[in-house]
């Protein structure tokens, strides 16, 4: 199985919105392997179906760092059915490189999705994993965490971006070991 390349940050691929999937079938269950496999080798504890060029409404989650694989969810036309709290987190993304910073998330969401089983279940999340699922529903949504920053911040961070770019110093090395 291939591992599938992660569009980055000015990709306009990253800004599209996903469309919810209607058939669960071997091709889906194949590709959530796909995006699966990309995600620890890249490795992150998310990934989701925007970040490499596809507009299916797909997310793959790993937040337990002691045990990869062990908790892994392939989730189908996941979404958001409750939230509470808030929590600031400094957060990564596979897709922005070379950057990280401080995001207001919802401290705990109920998600509902689709199981590559068929089956629909719900999950309750806190803390990082609360995190994740609210930073891929986003990409989903074709929105990146650094859009909700500060224009001056993102600002900041294109110019940077566009600095190393041209002096070849990015090199997708991460400024934290969670990467989402
Ligand atoms: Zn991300």
């Amino acid at each position: 199985m291939a591992l599938l390349r992660i569009r980055k940050y000015p990709d306009p691929a990253l800004k599209q919105s996903a469309k919810p999937v209607a058939d669960i079938d071997a091709g889906v269950n194949a590709f959530l392997d796909s995006m699966a496999q990309t995600m620890y080798a890249a490795p992150g504890v998310g990934l989701a179906a925007t970040q490499v060029g596809d507009s299916r409404r797909l997310v793959v989650i790993d937040t337990d760092h002691q045990n990869p694989g062990k908790h892994l969810l392939k989730l189908i036309n996941p979404r958001i059915v409750e939230a509470e709290g808030s929590i600031v987190w400094e957060e990564g993304c596979l897709s922005v490189i070379d950057f990280s910073a401080e995001v207001k998330r919802a401290a705990k969401v109920l998600i509902r999705a689709w199981t590559p089983e068929q089956k629909e279940i719900e999950i309750e999340a806190a803390d990082l994993q609360a995190v994740a699922f609210q930073h891929e529903l986003d990409h989903l949504d074709g929105r990146l965490f650094i859009d909700r920053l500060s224009r001056i911040k993102r600002e900041l961070y294109r110019r940077k971006l566009v600095k190393m770019l041209k002096e070849g110093k990015a090199d997708g090395q991460p400024p934290s070991h969670v990467r989402i």
